[in-house]
């Protein structure tokens, strides 16, 4: 029956074979990272242009794979994604945030806020993981202010009725909901309106053009101008040079993000670049 199985199937080239096998090797690593701790928060400051205060964080998962090293949320998020994992991470994900969220409410500034990414499934899921996210909060006596919640458009454009329903229900809890990647996927806007959103995170695929007249340029400021009419606030990515901050704050963008402040880094670093930036 091997045998068989490897005539069947003659028609993929090695390549193929090989990423498909990797890709299998790497979802089977998955299922035991969580329990092994191989899950680690990094955390990047999210950057008040005018004042150059901190009192945003974004975090951002690593996994450490005792083999590999360290493997890209790009690489193993998708993988996660289908085969049903993403849900548990995502609840282990939520957890972490709100914990440190909580320390540096409590220890740096009583405003702070800790972003965290959900992927359309995650978000989309009926039930139980919400339950356990309001749950998690009562126990920390943590107010859903203290977290935002990135999405992308995707999620908006075919809404279901579990989207909305999801939106209001975070928008009950007080946690608020920025629009990742904004400006990459796809030109419909209505959503805007139709749903109740707290930030645009401008894709750092504009951010990384910017210069004086592109066109680059006049979509950020047609952007953020359009943002603030909403009343919106607007955070652009991948922030790398003080010619993009500057052009980016002239332009009216509320929050900056990238290499040019710091890059993600482990959260008891970012403990302590905290605390370094209130005590200067
Ligand atoms: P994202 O949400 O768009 O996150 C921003 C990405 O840009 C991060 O990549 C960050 O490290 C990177 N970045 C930040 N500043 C700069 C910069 O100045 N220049 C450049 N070139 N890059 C910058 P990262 O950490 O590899 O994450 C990749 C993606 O994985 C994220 O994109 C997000 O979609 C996903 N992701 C990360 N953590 C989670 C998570 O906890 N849950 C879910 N569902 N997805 C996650
Ligand atoms: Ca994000
Ligand atoms: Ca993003
Ligand atoms: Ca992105």
């Amino acid at each position: 029956a091997k045998g068989a199985g490897r005539n069947r199937y003659s028609y993929f080239t090695p390549a193929l074979q090989v990423a498909a096998l990797s890709r299998m090797r790497l979802t089977n690593d998955l299922r035991g990272a969580l329990k092994s701790n191989q899950f680690e928060l990094y955390f990047q400051p999210i950057v008040h242009l005018d004042s150059g205060t901190i009192h945003k964080a974004e975090a951002l998962i690593r996994w450490n794979h005792p083999q590999r090293g360290l493997v890209s949320p790009l690489e193993f998020i998708p993988l996660a994604e289908s085969s049903g994992l993403i849900i548990e991470i995502g609840e282990w994900v939520f957890r972490e945030s709100a914990n440190w969220a909580l320390r540096w409410r409590q220890q740096v500034d009583p405003a702070f806020q800790v972003s965290l990414n959900q992927s359309p499934l995650e978000f989309q899921r009926e039930g139980s993981s919400y339950q356990s996210w309001l749950q998690h909060l009562q126990t920390l006596a943590l107010p859903g202010q203290a977290l935002v919640v990135e999405i992308t458009e995707g999620l908006l454009l075919d809404a279901s009725h579990a989207v909305s329903r999801r939106l209001l229900q975070l928008r009950d809890a007080g946690i608020q909901v920025a629009l990742d990647d904004f400006g990459t996927g796809y030109s419909s806007l209505s959503y805007l309106k139709k749903f109740d959103i707290d930030y645009l995170k401008i894709d750092r695929s504009f951010t990384r053009n910017l210069a004086p007249e592109s066109s680059d340029m006049a979509l950020s400021e047609a952007i953020i101008v359009m943002a603030h009419k909403l009343g919106l606030k607007v955070i652009a990515e991948g922030v790398e040079t003080p010619e993009q901050r500057a052009l980016l704050a002239a332009a009216g963008c509320d929050y900056g993000q990238g290499y040019l402040f710091a890059k993600p880094m482990p959260a008891d670093q970012f403990d302590a670049f905290l605390h370094k930036a209130i005590s200067t």
